[in-house]
């Protein structure tokens, strides 16, 4: 029987897994900058939190959950995602106690069973950034800029001749607060319950669950009785449009475009206020790269002191499909072939050789070497394969002589140098 992988997970392989180390690093350049801390939540908690915090009649919990009872008969779930953990977190280790605001993020795999197509996993990484404080506008405005500024990063290091600034588009809205919030549920009721007819069958359901979520939905007719609706800015108070409208200054002044979309809702209930989108080009249907927004009651929801809240997470795999065409391989060749290749010329010279490979990676040279017996031949040809910047050559004649043949690849020349000197030359002639 040969196995595979569980349909939605999927392997990566060395060329692939370098891009994610590359794009996760770039990221956590610009969170530090920012003054954020990295953080590591379990993958597993209890279900209840999920529930608590996601929403009971979510399509999350309710259809995409990976659930299961343990040896204990404890509820228990893979996280689905991440703000979940890091609310439970703070509360557990009193860290709303810290100086604010508290700035934290993480970077990790996420669980949810959905229908596996381009864009869509069933174990996928985000990179999970959250925010608590005192949440003005202005920090709001900070928190979206920076967000553009990491999917837009490797683009400003790895191709600086690439003015590619539409690449992704920023759609915003708000939801309003709990005084004008209730009102547009109930206008939403009463004008879509008259035509419930025309809806397709889950946003019937939504009706009675969770009606917002009804804007979201890709059904031409449902989409088209959308259309008809009065817009969610109708309905804000004046506290919220005054906030939302100082946000849009501050991304005027920041020179972030965006789109007021007056029907972008989040597939997660606890939400408030401020939501964001960031959608990438040439994704196809799952096109929205980046996803938050606000969510002032969570944390006391789940038993903390009231502290309001933003954060975003960022899915790795379709910023990776958005930007793969820009990403050079050049830059990961370094990565994937050694530096130094030592032949060794027959077993007798094993010893001499395993030596001479440890110091080299002592003195942080990356270095591959075979204890096989081969013509110098096929060992020239391995380290081809390998793409080998340098060859090391180590015979008989040159053990006695305190020397070894040092051959450059890309040069194709060859040059027999002292025991003494090839460090200093190495160095000389590889970056490193
Ligand atoms: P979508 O509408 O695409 O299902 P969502 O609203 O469920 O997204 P969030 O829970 O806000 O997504 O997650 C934030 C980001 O995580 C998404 O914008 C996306 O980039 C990524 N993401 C979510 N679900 C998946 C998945 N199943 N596979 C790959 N990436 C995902
Ligand atoms: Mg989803």
């Amino acid at each position: 029987m040969k196995f595979q992988s569980i349909r939605g997970f999927k392997d990566w392989l060395p060329e692939e897994f370098l891009k994610y180390e590359y794009l996760i690093g770039i990221a956590k350049k610009i969170l530090k900058n920012y003054n954020y801390q990295e953080v590591k939540i379990p993958i597993l908690e209890k279900t209840e939190l999920f529930i608590r915090s996601i929403g009971e009649v979510t399509d999350i919990v309710q259809k995409e959950t990976y659930t299961f009872q343990d040896r204990n008969q404890e509820f228990l779930t893979l996280r689905p995602e991440a703000t979940a953990g890091i609310c439970r977190m703070i509360i557990e280790n009193s860290l709303y106690m810290k100086p604010k605001p508290l700035k934290l993020f993480t970077v990790g795999p996420m669980f949810r069973h959905e229908r596996p197509q381009k864009g869509r996993l069933r174990e996928f990484y985000q990179i999970d950034v959250e925010f608590f404080g005192n949440l003005t506008p202005w920090y709001e405005a900070e928190v979206i800029k920076m967000s553009i500024n990491i999917l837009y990063s490797p683009l400003k290091i790895l191709a600086k001749e690439v003015k590619n600034d539409n690449l992704f588009t920023l759609e915003i809205n708000s939801l309003g607060c709990e005084r004008c919030r209730p009102e547009y549920k109930g206008y939403l009721l009463s004008s879509l319950k008259e035509r419930d007819k025309v809806l397709c069958n889950t946003c019937r359901q939504r009706l009675e669950r969770n009606p917002f979520r009804i804007l979201d939905c890709k059904d031409p007719n449902c989409k088209n009785e959308i259309q008809k609706l009065e817009p969610i800015n109708r309905f804000w108070c004046s506290n919220c449009k005054g906030h939302f409208q100082e946000l849009l200054e501050l991304l005027d002044f920041l020179g972030l475009k965006y789109v007021f979309n007056p029907y972008l809702v989040r597939g997660l209930d606890y939400y408030t206020r401020t939501i964001f989108e960031i959608k990438g080009k040439g994704l196809g249907a799952q096109d929205t790269v980046c996803a938050g927004g606000r969510y002032d009651k969570l944390l006391e929801e789940l038993g903390g002191p009231s502290l309001p809240a933003i954060g975003f997470a960022i899915g790795v795999e379709r910023w990776e499909l958005c930007i793969s065409s820009y990403l050079s391989p050049q830059i990961f060749l370094d990565d994937l072939s050694p530096q130094v290749f030592l032949a060794l010329l027959g077993k007798k010279q094993f010893k001499e050789g395993l030596k001479l490979a440890e110091t080299l990676r002592e003195a942080n040279f990356k270095v591959e070497v075979l204890y096989e017996e081969k013509s110098l031949k096929a060992l020239l040809r391995e380290a081809d394969k390998l793409a080998s910047k340098k060859v090391l050559i180590l015979g008989e004649n040159e053990i006695k002589e305190g020397k070894i043949l040092l051959k450059d690849m890309l040069r194709g020349t060859q040059e027999k140098i002292s025991l003494e000197n090839l460090i200093p030359k190495l160095k000389e002639e590889l970056v490193h």
